[in-house]
């Protein structure tokens, strides 16, 4: 990155799905843009999320059609847009009360989110429902009904999303940097920032600064100006990962909290054969950057999941592996399981504007909506961009590249292994995954450290850490990564 004097149309502070969102938009419009993220891209909320691509069926109870129906038309663009990324899976309900406000929300969920490839939804009696999870609770089971959302992998999907736009020259995206002031001279912004690894410090200028730090909005802004009232008011979630042997799950389940408190926990299952439960949500207030679960949040899941599966007795030792995000909900009235999951856009100077709340899912048209604000109210220039052209591969890719990879990157992924054909081995036996893999996500996915690898560009940390070639993973990909940095 140059030290001083480049001037972008536009910075984004913040490298998750929001920004990713709206460096998309920026890019198909020409602008010149540099996204900034502090530590590794996606290493905030948009890899704590529930992975879930969705209209969210627990927002009709609040009668919030209009995020369903959004967020629906979203969930469907990303089914089709990213299939190697964004799969459909099937959700079953069980229901222990009357099933008639089900049939409507059932019946409106499929109105506002149709799809021409994923099944209708269907109701079940006790016998069929006990048979999609025999250990289900029985007592007092009446039936059920299930569905069809999406499941993604979210810090892969942001990846991928900046990957894709910084294709075009104009775009740029640097993770380990962090902003630390802000100014605003009325001709243009002047940001100062700072390399995290490097400890190397720079003047960047851009003509409109968006401000996409989610749970960190207000503390962004704070580098600009004291802010008088706080904007923000962000809920943590936390989320526990068991093996699919010990919750053997092949549809994703949603059922009701322990607690009778009106929350709905997910079980979904994952990479690596794992299942996800989650989550709780609670209003916080502690260190945004240093996250971590309580004892009553561990117990909180564990008895819901207890009471679901009743014969089962989960522990923590059941437990592989935790992760705990913060929801960037508003400072509104209310509980945060009930606030709105819309998102906002908001002014502090001329060329200084936030964007926050949505959903993983809403990127695009949060990304969308912000760029055309932008450019009408700054009265940018826009240039045509043409769309990426695919290219052609000619050796044949292993047939896991083919259907997690985008074609872009399936691209990229046979060019580092017509470099060196050992390129294509498998890094342990008991791992499909290939070193080109790994050079991919260090050369174009810009992983800097191991835990970018393990954790955000695959998903080792998720169920894999208990396994006896864990160890030896780390070791291949610490090597690899110290190659491939040292050569760039
Ligand atoms: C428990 C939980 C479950 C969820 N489940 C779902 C779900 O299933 N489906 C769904 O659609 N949505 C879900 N969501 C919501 C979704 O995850 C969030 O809305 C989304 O990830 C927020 O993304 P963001 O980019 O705004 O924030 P973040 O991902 O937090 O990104 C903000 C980034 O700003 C960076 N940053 C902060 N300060 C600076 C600085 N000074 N300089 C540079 N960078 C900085 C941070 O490091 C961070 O990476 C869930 C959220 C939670 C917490």
């Amino acid at each position: 990155m140059e030290r001083e004097n480049k001037t972008y149309d536009l910075i984004i502070i913040g490298g998750g799905i929001t920004g990713a969102g709206v460096l998309r938009a920026a890019s198909k419009k020409g602008l010149k843009t540099l996204l900034l993220e502090k530590n590794d891209f996606a290493s905030g909320t948009s890899s704590k999320s529930g992975k879930l691509v969705h209209g969210g069926l627990r927002y009709l109870q609040h009668l919030q059609f209009k995020i369903v129906r959004e967020s629906l038309i979203e969930r469907n663009w990303l089914l089709e847009a990213y299939p190697h990324l964004v799969k459909p899976i099937e959700f079953v309900f069980p229901l222990y009360g009357l099933k008639f406000k089900y049939k409507i929300a059932m019946f409106l969920y499929q109105i506002m989110g149709k799809h021409k490839n994923l099944p209708k939804y269907k109701f079940f009696n006790k016998k069929e429902t006990i048979q999609k999870y025999s250990k289900i609770n029985s007592e007092g089971l009446k039936g059920g009904f299930s569905y069809y959302d999406g499941i993604t992998n979210d810090a892969r999907l942001v990846n991928e999303i900046i990957f894709e736009a910084t294709q075009n020259q104009e775009a740029e995206a640097k993770n380990y940097i962090k902003v630390t002031s802000i100014t605003d001279n009325k001709k243009r912004c002047v940001i100062k920032c700072k390399d995290t690894i490097t400890n190397e410090e720079y003047t960047l200028y851009g003509k409109v600064i968006v401000n996409c730090t989610g749970p960190w909005s207000d503390k962004t802004l704070e580098k600009y100006k004291p802010q008088p009232k706080k904007t923000m008011e962000p809920s943590k979630g936390v989320h526990l990962v068991f093996s699919k042997e010990r919750l053997p799950l092949s549809s994703a389940f949603a059922f009701v909290s322990g607690a009778n408190d009106g929350c709905l926990f997910y079980a979904l299952p994952w990479e690596n054969n794992t299942v996800i439960l989650g989550p709780t949500d609670t209003t916080f207030s502690g260190d945004y950057d240093n996250l971590k679960e309580n004892e009553n949040e561990i117990q909180y899941l564990l008895k819901g999941l207890n009471q679901f599966s009743p014969n089962s007795n989960f522990t923590k030792k059941d437990i592989l592996y935790i992760f705990v995000g913060l929801r960037p909900l508003f400072n509104e009235d209310g509980e945060s399981k009930d606030k709105t999951r819309d998102f906002k856009i908001w002014w502090s100077s001329n060329d200084i504007v936030s964007i926050s709340g949505g959903k993983l899912t809403t990127f695009r048209a949060m990304g969308k909506v912000l760029i055309e604000k932008v450019i009408s109210k700054k009265q940018l220039t826009c240039i045509s961009v043409l769309p990426l052209k695919d290219p052609d591969i000619s050796i044949e890719l292993p047939k896991h590249i083919k259907n997690n990879y985008s074609l872009l990157s399936q691209g990229k992924i046979e060019k580092i292994i017509l470099e060196n054909s050992v390129n294509i081995e498998p890094l342990v036996p008991e791992l499909k995954v290939i070193k080109a893999e790994i050079i991919f996500a260090i050369k174009e996915l810009k992983a800097k450290t191991v835990e970018d690898i393990m954790l955000r560009r695959f998903s080792f940390d998720y169920g894999l850490q208990q396994k006896n070639y864990y160890s030896k993973l780390k070791v291949i990909i610490t090597d690899i990564l110290l190659y491939n940095t040292n050569k760039q």
